[in-house]
């Protein structure tokens, strides 16, 4: 195992030995989480000291309880992360890893991310496994909407977005604490993990099950394991090459030498 801690720059050694991988790899799957949206202006809302913490419980105001019972404290809640959620762009990372896809380098990206960088880098095989921001759907008549036209208006002034068939709450397709994984998704990612012959996790703690779970599924099938993340995660141990630093600063290095030798 190679491992580099350092702050300033990931050593070389460990930069080169993740491109071997990846140029090496005829299936690779990469596994991102909040990491590699922080340093597209979008706060970690399960960190405490994100300022989402501040006067409530992520976990208790963004759950399916919640939204049931008190909508409008959830949509208070969320408004300014929807906000920064809306104007996020995509950052180095995310270009990065659209380029290895259009290149043919890796093939799926399974995501814990709810903001559609990835898709607005360019990615186009992309695993959603938290749902999406991009559509609301009516929690009356389920007719699903294009998010854009009602997110506006509501992070500008904070009104609940409303179904225009029937008025009723339309609910960010976003997977809220308390609530089921979308099924096919799931499988999906399953199946990903399980054929891939390696597996880059690119700022994910591995804290949030089930997916935390689908690195171990590629391990346990023979599959090489890179892990790129500010903080340890409980398969360092088990990885070719772990790299204790930034995403945005170090899959485009990654790429350079991917690409250019
Ligand atoms: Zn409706």
């Amino acid at each position: 195992m190679t491992e580099s801690a350092s702050p300033a720059l990931a050593s070389s050694a460990a930069i080169e030995d993740a491109a071997v991988l990846i140029r090496k790899a005829e299936r690779a799957v990469v596994l991102t989480g909040a990491g590699i949206s922080t340093p597209s202006g979008i706060p970690d809302f399960r960190s405490e000291g994100s300022g989402l913490w501040s006067r409530d419980e992520p976990m208790e105001v963004a759950s399916l309880h919640t939204f049931r019972t008190a909508p409008e404290r959830f949509f208070n809640w969320f408004q300014p992360l929807a906000g920064q959620i809306f104007n996020a762009q995509p950052n180095a990372a995310h270009k990065a890893l659209a380029e290895f896809e259009a290149a043919g380098y890796i093939r799926t990206i399974i995501t814990q991310n709810i903001d559609a960088l990835h898709q607005k880098a360019g990615s186009e095989h992309v695993i959603e496994m938290h749902g999406t921001l991009r559509t609301l759907s009516c929690t009356s008549c389920f007719k699903q909407f294009e998010a854009d036209p009602f997110l506006q208006p509501y992070i500008e002034t904070g009104k609940i977005p409303q179904c225009l068939s029937c008025n009723g709450i339309l609910k960010p397709d976003v997977i809220l604490f308390g609530e089921q994984l979308p099924q096919s998704a799931w499988y999906e990612a399953q199946r990903a993990a399980r054929q891939c012959d390696l597996m880059v996790v690119a700022g994910s703690s591995l804290e949030v099950l089930p997916v935390a779970g689908l690195p171990m599924q590629a391990l346990d099938r023979g599959a090489h394991l890179i892990i790129i993340n500010n903080t340890p995660t409980y398969l360092n141990v088990r990885a070719d090459v772990v790299i204790l630093d930034d995403v945005a600063t170090t899959i485009p290095e990654i790429a350079k030498r991917v690409f250019h030798g």
